[in-house]
């Protein structure tokens, strides 16, 4: 089965790879997975609160044997694949029954987040996928949301500047780098975890200062990060020659630090250097966003709204 028959039989909209729909008040995407013997289909549930292993058990045992069930933040996610005498269709339709009628059942009922992502208000109307969630929202925040989002993409590409993002990513690594620099010599312990800040410090900054989005960005904030990693190594170094009574000044410091070989600085720092990749990994994907991504994000939420109240596909439509 395509992921548009399969979409077309559920009465779901497609957009790029997923489908999206709604299943008695609950919003939920679907991928799909074409195999040769089997098609594997990829259900996921937004909720406003963690689900339950009690309920995470149940639907398990309401669903194929092999069906996987996961919690990620915030949401429920469950894997399963078809068979001869359960198709696409059927399976996933297995799916949203078991999962809502456990939602439902649960000792405090799971629901959708309340509260729209654009205006914070509850009272939703529609589920649509806001910032890469497919949550309910009300139909008229989704308009207001997609709209400043293009024109804020528009503004970017006309009038966005690397030069001045580049000075922003600089002076956010600089901002970054003081809450690591003060933890470091006040609580004397390993700090190299808060590494991690220091690419997002640069992002935000290449984005207060207005820099283009794209691959500058990119580039900007990892040079501009490890940039930072030195310097902050450097100040630590002197500070604690300091702090040992040998008065140095930090040009000095610096010439002592390189003096050590190789081997002993990333022995010295290959902690802290793992968590400076691990941030730059984090926010590689936001990066790298450049304003025709933003605006097909926005054009997304636009074509995934769907009511709350749309009728469930019913068991009749198994029959077609
Ligand atoms: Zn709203």
């Amino acid at each position: 089965m395509t992921l548009q028959e399969l979409a077309a039989r559920g009465n779901w909209i497609v957009v790029d790879k997923t489908i999206y729909g709604v299943h008695q008040g609950f919003p939920f995407t679907l991928g799909l997975n074409t195999k040769k013997s089997s098609d594997a289909l990829t259900m996921l549930f937004k909720t406003g609160s963690t689900v339950p292993l009690k309920v995470v058990k149940e639907i398990r045992t309401n669903l194929p044997k092999r069906t996987m069930v996961a919690q990620p933040n915030g949401g429920l996610q469950i894997i399963a694949a078809s068979n001869e005498s359960c198709d696409a269709y059927m399976l996933a339709m297995q799916v949203l029954s078991a999962a809502t009628a456990a939602f439902r059942n649960a000792k405090t009922p799971i629901e959708p987040p309340k509260n729209c992502p654009v205006c914070k208000q509850a009272g939703c109307d529609s589920a649509a996928e806001i910032n890469g969630k497919y949550v309910p929202v009300h139909r008229a925040c989704v308009r207001i949301h997609a709209e400043k989002g293009k024109s804020e993409a528009n503004n970017n590409e006309v009038s966005g500047s690397y030069l001045f993002g580049i000075l922003g990513a600089f002076l956010g690594v600089l901002v970054g780098c003081v809450p690591v620099f003060l933890l470091g010599i006040l609580a004397k312990i390993e700090v190299g975890f808060l590494f991690i800040l220091i690419p997002f410090a640069s992002y935000y900054g290449y984005k207060f200062f207005k820099g283009r989005l794209g691959n500058v960005a990119r580039i900007s904030v990892i040079l501009c990060s490890l940039l930072g990693f030195v310097e902050l190594q450097l100040l630590l170094n002197y500070y604690f020659l300091r702090a040992e009574g040998y008065m140095v000044s930090f040009a000095l410091a610096t010439k002592s630090y390189f003096a050590n070989d190789f081997a002993a600085l990333l022995d010295s720092t290959w902690f802290g250097l793992v968590f400076l990749a691990i941030g730059i990994l984090y926010s590689f994907k936001m990066l790298g966003t450049t304003n025709r991504d933003r605006i097909k994000q926005t054009e997304n939420s636009l074509q995934t709204v769907i009511p709350l109240s749309a009728p469930a596909a019913t068991q009749n439509s198994l029959d077609n």
